[in-house]
């Protein structure tokens, strides 16, 4: 009997998880799932972080000193940062284009829509910002026991405690001045960077450095170090193999938690959580389903060429799924390189360098998102954003999915200042919280192949591209 596959195993661990969520919440079980199983997926997200934060500083390292000589690598940077901003423009465009089509905040029912036009104005005026649509429904008379009402109801509300705790390091953030970004990509001690996991760009940074300087200084003095990075990469890489063995199981584990903790002991609470939200989640997930069913196979297509449509899912599998299942593309990175490498055939010097820099910069899932729900939400509210808000949008959205950590629940965080940038309440990521944790694990995946893609093309033009479509996707984590 053929074996089964890594892929579909985890995607039947996935599944066993989802339906051992719905059946322990409905028989009252869900203390026992969160105190016996869920800790099973926090060790996987563990191992998973434990593997990835070294190395993405052994791999870079690698990757530029394995591509040698500064010019290449100054014209490969150059290549893969052009490569990466395209493919978010792209996904950015993408969801704006869904979100005005599809409208899914107008799908609420009207007197819905003008008491929270109201409640924005209101806290419009309270914060200083300008209504730029030029309506003014406080002033309106027919609204005017609407507004009575409204008001009445706003001083009663309390802002749930999570999005109040992010509202307050958001605020903090923005105290800093303008080159504070640029400030904080240099890190003043690395082994602190390396201890938080919030810091990659700070290591990617370090890693960088480190390696173009070891391709400057005398060869027999670099080799011994450059043998000493590659070796402890290939370490790093077998604890992944190890690790994936037991992916199945760690998945279930994951799964099972993640649900439960939505549903409690009542599962007609997730069906709830989704019925009010199904048309924006809908809107959300069909643009990040076009990116990976569509967009990017046609990009290989187009421009890889050699990789045939299924042959693409065949060896990213496994990456898509622990990206689904895990919602960190930095946990998944380790994974991912192995995908990339080994079933996708690109070669080792790019996908050292390309991948650590793409999780962490390129999210095209995140910037997908984050632009479908600012429009859906300022729709919610009865507000027309501008085009020129529509624009501030892909320009924030964009900045935000670059600094955005490769973590669950980033993009919502970033959310904040995307809704900020156009005048709109950053309070209002309360309205798709409930919702956000299964978009998060579905633009995971999108951010993960999406930095699959842009290496493939990167190797294409390099040269370094050797698929093979008669390998065995699962022989890349074979830890014989
Ligand atoms: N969880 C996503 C990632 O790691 C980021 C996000 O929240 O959008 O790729």
């Amino acid at each position: 009997m053929k074996k089964l596959a890594l892929h579909w195993k985890i995607i039947i661990g996935l599944v066993l998880g989802i339906i051992w969520a719905l059946v322990s919440s409905s028989l009252g079980w869900s203390t026992f799932t969160d105190n016996w199983i869920a800790p099973f997926g926090t060790i996987f997200i563990n191992l998973l972080k434990l593997i990835a934060v070294p190395l993405v500083l052994f791999s870079i390292i690698n990757g530029v000193t394995g591509i040698g000589d500064p010019s290449s690598l100054g014209r490969m940077g150059g290549k893969t940062l052009i490569a990466y901003l395209a493919t978010t423009l792209l996904a950015v465009a993408l969801g704006l284009v869904l979100v005005n089509v599809m409208m899914p905040g107008k799908m609420v029912d009207e007197s819905s829509r003008i008491d929270n036009r109201i409640s924005y104005e209101l806290w419009a005026q309270d914060a200083g910002v300008e209504v730029k649509d030029g309506l003014n429904f406080l002033q309106d008379p027919q609204y005017k026991d609407r507004v009575a009402a409204v008001t009445e109801v706003e001083k009663n509300k309390t802002i749930d405690e999570a999005v109040a705790s992010r509202l307050e390091t958001v605020e903090k953030n923005k105290k800093d001045g303008p080159l504070k970004p640029l400030v904080d990509l240099v890190p003043q001690n690395i082994f602190k960077s390396l201890t938080d996991n919030g810091l990659m760009l700070q290591v990617i940074f370090f890693a960088l450095f480190f390696g173009i300087s070891l391709l400057f200084i005398p060869k027999e003095k670099a080799a011994p170090v450059i043998k000493l990075v590659d070796g402890m990469m290939e370490a790093f890489l077998k604890m992944i193999d190890f690790v994936m063995q037991a992916a199945p199981f760690f998945v279930f584990a994951l799964l099972a938690g993640v649900i439960s903790k939505m549903a409690g002991n009542d599962v007609g609470k997730v069906i709830e959580i989704f019925k009010g939200l199904s048309w924006y989640s809908f809107t959300v997930v069909l643009g990040l389903a076009l990116m990976v069913f569509i967009v990017y196979p046609l990009i290989m297509k187009l421009i890889v060429r050699v990789v045939p449509y299924g042959g693409f899912f065949k060896a990213m599998g496994l990456a898509q799924t622990t990206a689904f299942s895990t919602s960190s593309s930095a946990a998944t990175l380790p994974v991912t390189m192995e995908c990339v490498e080994d079933n996708l055939g690109v070669d080792k010097k790019i996908t050292s360098f390309v991948l650590p820099i793409g999780a962490t910069v390129n999210m095209d899932g995140t910037v997908l998102y984050q632009a479908i729900v600012v429009v859906f939400l300022a729709q919610f509210h009865m507000i027309d954003l501008t085009l020129g808000q529509q624009l501030t949008i892909v320009l924030t959205a964009t900045l935000a999915s670059i600094g955005s950590a490769a973590v669950p629940s980033a993009g919502l965080v970033m959310l904040i200042v995307v809704l900020g940038s156009v005048g709109l309440n950053p309070a209002w990521i309360a309205i798709i919280f409930p919702v956000d944790r299964i978009l998060d694990m579905c633009r995971t995946v999108v951010n993960v192949t999406g930095d699959a893609t842009v290496s493939s093309i990167i190797a294409k033009g390099e040269g370094m591209m050797n698929y093979d479509p008669n390998k065995d996707p699962d022989d890349a984590f074979d830890p014989e």
